[in-house]
């Protein structure tokens, strides 16, 4: 064998033996639970619809095999966010423009249902436009009150359990969710959820129908 191909076997060798042990490092690594620090996750739309019943329905004794004629088994920005949602365990506080779309508006309920504390802010005059959830989830007893001033209640935030922040150009509507191009931050970073936490507060207060109602 020659020396110039013995040497490259050599370096061939070597540069396997850094590749392993770089990939022995990590696995150590991974094994010790690095610090991953809090959740940041970016969504972008639109999707593909495809069956959330097992996210709507997890609990329930479902069937082996959905009958439904949509797409199984697909992971979309959609049931990331219906998985975000559904996280909460005791409070979801949602300040949305427009509310329509069914699976959404499922999902809160299913939270209203498992005792988390639901707090809907939208505009006044989205509440009244045909297919709008407001209605349904009122009826089920969820908070909803309106934004009384002068512009547009524009906003399109959720807050999970005052630690996850879910926000971004998407309006609950399946046009936006299924034709439109739109994005969503999904992020457990206090320095971002925190003022979403006060501006929620801020409208739900300012919009207390008590404060607004003449006879008190
Ligand atoms: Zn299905």
């Amino acid at each position: 064998m020659s020396a110039v191909r013995l040497f490259g076997l050599g370096a061939l060798a070597m540069l396997l033996g850094l590749d392993c042990l770089a990939r022995l490092l990590r696995l150590v690594r991974a094994r010790r639970g690095a610090p991953r620090g809090p959740l940041k996750e970016v969504l972008f739309f639109p999707v593909d619809i495809t069956c959330v019943e097992h996210l709507l329905r997890a609990g329930e004794a479902l069937p082996n095999s959905c009958p439904c004629p949509l797409p199984h088994g697909q992971e979309t920005s959609f049931t990331r966010l219906l998985r975000h949602l559904l996280s909460a365990s005791t409070s979801l506080d949602l300040c949305i423009f427009a509310f329509s779309n069914q699976s959404l508006s499922r999902a809160v309920l299913l939270l209203q249902a498992r005792g988390v504390v639901v707090r809907v802010v939208t505009d006044t005059s989205y509440m009244a436009i045909s297919g709008s959830q407001i209605s349904t989830l009122r009826r089920a007893g969820v908070n909803v009150r309106h934004d009384m001033g002068a512009v547009y209640m524009h906003h399109k935030f959720a807050v999970v359990d005052g630690r996850l922040l879910i926000t971004g150009s998407l309006n609950w509507t399946t046009t936006a969710i299924q034709c439109n191009k739109e994005n969503m931050l999904v992020t457990e970073e206090p320095d971002l959820v925190q003022p979403f936490i006060r501006e929620f507060q801020r409208l739900w207060d300012s919009n207390d129908p008590a404060r607004h109602c003449p006879h008190g």
